[in-house]
């Protein structure tokens, strides 16, 4: 199955990574793009660790001409012309290109000229020394070979014919130069065999737990994501109504805290409307409990819409109540809004036989306050109620605001003309009966 990962990788291209690590050796390949990727992830893991090695290697390859010098009556002039004039510049040459753009594309061809430059280096050494001493020289071809396979970052192929090349040229001068008794050439090559074998083996398997590693760290970010998904739904599903998808009251709660904070703060009015849908009981009791959830459904996202800036939120109050939060909003302000969800919830013309209006409706309480010191959201959410009820008391499909304004800063209160005709101010709040 192709699905989805949760990476830029399907299942697929997973899959079939994971089979090639599990094929090893010949098929240490992945699908087209996810060997793109690990060439990409291999260089990035192996950038310090190649410079590093070239830098030790030129170190190396210049003081063990100070050895030879010590040590054997050499052609010199040759020596040093090899070491100091072609291997360590071809060598910093290669150090310097490890630092330009380009080398991300070139690395292993370029390392791997680097190092056929030093092994060629040593075989010519063999080659033009004709002390009999020049025998120790294949010892430091042994040294390059191990570097070789473990330590500057070549990638198997790239190596495993670097180390053909270098035997191959080692062989040819010994055979044709004779420079040592034929047993100790034989030894020689058979060493040489043996360190190749032994570098393969292992730089085999670092290649191999290279992309065991990357497809793990792929597999952790997948992982990672998904958890991450996850606890986004779980969070969402705890703070969303089931019905409505509107915020639930728990969340409703924890919003107007932070509104009312930041209005604290800010010295600005906070407004919130509760709206309750008129006779609805009757609705349920005559088109059944579905229609009338279907029915909530549709009210919701018709009042979730009005929640328009960033603050703003719609939530279910619980049952069939609603709830508005408005930062920001002035008393005049909200009662507009108010009124509009009012005439757009009418105007769904959602049949009601037995409501007056013979279509769905609801009724609206208003209340707008400037928080201070004195005041709370649950004073908010009181004076809203409080209007909510005079509305159902005043014959319901009605807004009705009640002023919870602070004393210390009243907001002005006339209302646009056309919201009059549904817009009514509750008496002295007092002890309503219930509705
Ligand atoms: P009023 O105009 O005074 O608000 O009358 P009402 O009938 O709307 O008020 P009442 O509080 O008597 O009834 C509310 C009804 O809302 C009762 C219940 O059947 C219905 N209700 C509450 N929650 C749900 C719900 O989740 N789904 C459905 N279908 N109905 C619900
Ligand atoms: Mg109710
Ligand atoms: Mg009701």
């Amino acid at each position: 199955m192709d699905g989805k990962t949760g990476t830029d990788y399907t299942e697929a291209e997973m899959a079939a990574a994971q089979a090639s690590l599990k094929l090893g050796f010949p098929r240490l390949r992945f699908p087209v793009k996810l060997e793109a990727a690990f060439s990409g992830y291999y260089f990035k893991n192996t950038l310090k660790q190649v410079r590093i090695a070239l830098m030790t290697g030129i170190v190396l390859y210049a003081v063990f001409g100070i050895v030879d010098f010590m040590l054997l009556s050499a052609d010199r002039e040759h020596m040093w012309f090899i070491r100091y004039a072609v291997v360590c510049p071809v060598a910093t040459a290669g150090l310097v290109f490890t630092y330009m753009p380009a080398f991300k594309r070139y690395a292993q061809p370029a390392i791997w000229l680097v190092m056929l430059v030093g092994s060629l280096g040593i075989v010519a050494m063999v080659h033009f020394d004709p002390a009999p001493e020049k025998n120790f020289y294949y010892t430091g071809l042994l040294l390059l070979i191990m570097a070789a396979f473990t330590f500057v970052g070549m990638r198997f192929w790239y190596a495993l014919t670097w180390a053909l090349a270098t035997t191959l040229a080692y062989e040819a001068v010994a055979i044709f130069d004779r420079h040592a008794a034929l047993t100790t050439i034989v030894h020689n090559s058979f060493c040489i065999l043996a360190t190749i074998n032994i570098g393969t083996f292992s730089n085999y398997l670092m290649e191999h737990y290279r992309r065991r590693d990357f497809l793990n760290s792929i597999l952790l970010v997948a992982e990672k994501q998904q958890l991450l998904e996850t606890s986004d739904k779980l969070h969402q599903l705890s703070i969303s109504d089931e019905l409505t998808g509107l915020g639930n009251r728990r969340h409703l709660e924890y919003r107007l805290d932070q509104e009312w904070m930041r209005a604290l703060r800010s010295r600005k009015p906070i407004s919130l409307i509760i709206f309750d849908l008129d006779f609805f009981k009757n609705y349920n009791d005559t088109y059944g409990h579905q229609a009338g959830d279907e029915c909530l459904r549709v009210v919701a996202e018709e009042l979730g819409s009005m929640a328009r800036r960033p603050g703003d939120m719609a939530a279910r109050y619980g049952g069939e109540e609603f709830v508005l939060v408005l930062p920001e909003t002035d008393l005049p302000d909200a009662a507009s809004i108010a009124e509009d969800c009012r005439a757009r919830v009418e105007s769904l013309g959602i049949p009601h036989g037995l409501s007056p209006a013979s279509v769905v409706t609801l009724s609206a309480g208003v209340a707008t306050m400037v928080p201070d010191n004195r005041t709370s959201r649950s004073m908010l959410l009181q004076a809203a109620d409080k209007g909510l009820y005079q509305a159902k008391r005043d014959g319901r499909n009605r807004i009705t605001f009640a002023d919870g304004t602070t004393p210390e800063s009243p907001l002005p209160l006339p209302f646009p003309k056309h919201l009059r005709s549904s817009l009514s101010a509750p008496p002295p709040v007092s002890p309503l009966p219930p509705v």
